[in-house]
């Protein structure tokens, strides 16, 4: 099915990130899966492609184009490219990380920290979950105390994507803890800080080239001018005005993930012979694959029609969760069914049925779990 609201200068832009990830990314993924990360390079080059900034202003070197229609775009390539898991951390930081920076610095912030995020060269990690707080971040225990022109932060982060190569992090701290979770706020954290440490890589079953890791805070001193969003204890609120992004973030790669698994299930149920015939050729795989390929265009067209309403500014929570939640879940189930096709063979490591199968099993967890999304849109019928 044609999708709409995309135009020439998406397709145009497209070309170009194909282009990006053919030549960045698609030749160094096995090495990064190996070492466990991605190499910081590829950062910098995505910045020079223009792809990390498209939302920033054109002043500190972004395309200064807030329609999210483009950051779309690199997570489709991605999956169309068989590599999203290894381009994870771009993700995070164009559509996760960098709208925190764009919308809640000051002038004076924005000039530090944009153009280096902009280029590549600063990378962002976002540390809300610690571990006795994920689902309810409300419970986060991670303090800062004011001293003189500072804050000094204690406690533990886990969980944190880009943590490894992180230079700036965006932490979720309590400033005042009798006020539970009007209590937070959020401060940005230079990695150089004396008393801030990173732990090993956390060994996953998926997303084998993402640096998730835990990260400590010992009496780390982040001067005041670091804080987000003006004022004190606006953290919380700051937070639920972006997770709808990120929310549909997850949603596009779940989309585009499951659209890749019902096209590598195509190209094998034509190739593969049983019983001397195609795979292709018995109804039940026939049945499986005309499944997959309706459930995921109508994914496509829910989640095109919130990509072309955030472009106009007008993203609704709800909508968002129910488009994260079964999105992913409808990815958890055509990627199963599709590794079930490709018989033994969708179970070597080396397929991309197989990677795809282990990395996209955690997008129904991060970014708020099904059963968060569920309670979120229950809540707004009003029962
Ligand atoms: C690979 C990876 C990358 C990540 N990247 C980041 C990152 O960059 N930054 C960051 O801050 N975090 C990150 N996370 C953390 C992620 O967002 C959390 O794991 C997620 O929010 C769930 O929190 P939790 O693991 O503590 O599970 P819990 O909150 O302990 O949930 C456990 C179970 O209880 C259920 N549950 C909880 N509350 C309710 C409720 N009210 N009603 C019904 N069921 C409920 C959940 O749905 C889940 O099934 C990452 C996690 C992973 C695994």
């Amino acid at each position: 099915m044609e999708r709409v609201g995309f135009g020439g200068e998406h397709e145009a832009y497209r070309e170009r990130v194909r282009r990006f990830v053919a030549a960045e990314v698609v030749p160094h993924r096995e090495r990064w899966e190996a070492a466990g990360r991605v190499d910081r390079e590829v950062f910098a080059a995505a910045g020079k492609a223009g792809i990390l900034g498209v939302a920033a202003p054109k002043e500190f070197g972004g395309g200064g184009c807030g329609d999210f229609r483009f950051n779309a775009i690199l997570s489709e390539e991605l999956a169309a490219a068989d590599c999203l898991s290894a381009g994870l951390g771009l993700s995070l930081q164009a559509d996760i990380a960098l709208p925190y920076l764009l919308a809640n610095c000051t002038p004076e912030q924005a000039e530090r920290w944009l153009p280096g995020v902009v280029s590549g060269e600063t990378i962002l990690a976002l540390a809300m979950t610690e571990p006795g707080a994920g689902s309810d971040v409300a419970g986060i225990t991670t303090r800062a105390v004011r001293d003189g022109d500072a804050y000094v932060v204690s406690g533990t982060k886990t969980f944190i994507t880009n943590a490894l190569n992180a230079d700036l992090v965006i932490a979720a701290v309590k400033t005042d803890p009798a006020l539970g979770r009007k209590g937070i706020s959020l401060l940005v954290i230079d990695a150089r800080a004396d008393g801030f440490r990173r732990g090993t890589k956390l060994a996953k079953i998926g997303q084998p080239a993402a640096d998730t890791a835990e990260l400590f805070f010992d009496e780390v001193r982040v001067p005041a001018t670091n804080l987000l969003g003006e004022e004190e204890n606006r953290g919380f609120s700051l937070m639920m005005n972006h997770l709808s992004q990120e929310r549909l973030a997850v949603a596009v790669q779940a989309t585009a993930q499951a659209r890749r698994a019902y096209e590598l299930s195509v190209e094998y149920a034509k190739r593969r012979e049983a019983f001397g015939k195609p795979i292709g050729a018995f109804q039940r795989t026939r049945f499986a694959l005309a499944e997959m390929k309706t459930e995921t265009e109508i994914a496509q067209v829910y989640l095109d029609r919130l990509l072309l309403t955030h472009s106009q500014g007008e993203l609704d929570a709800v909508e968002a969760a129910q488009a994260k939640w079964w999105t992913t879940e409808l990815c958890r189930r055509v990627v199963d069914r599709a590794v079930q096709l490709h018989g033994g063979y969708g179970y070597l490591a080396e397929n991309p049925i197989a990677r795809a199968w282990a990395d996209s099993r955690i997008q129904t967890i991060y970014a708020g779990t099904t059963e968060v999304m569920k309670e979120i849109i229950g809540r707004s019928i009003g029962l």
